[in-house]
């Protein structure tokens, strides 16, 4: 069983919903954190090599 966590790459909050899919076919998301400035984003498919640092949080 998959689990694929998608966090807003503005906010960091993982309070985020599918919102339909852009012109080019990529899936785009919508940021439900009241805090964030920016409501949606894409999903990036090509981001796996390059994230900076992938840190545990503890809750
Ligand atoms: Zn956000």
């Amino acid at each position: 069983m998959v689990y694929e966590k998608i966090i807003c790459p503005y906010c960091k909050s993982d309070n985020v919903v599918k919102n339909g899919r852009n012109s080019t076919g990529r899936q785009r998301m919508m940021c439900r954190n009241s805090e964030c400035k920016h409501k949606t984003f894409q999903l990036e498919y090509s981001n796996n090599a390059s994230k900076p640092g992938v840190k545990e949080k503890n809750y």
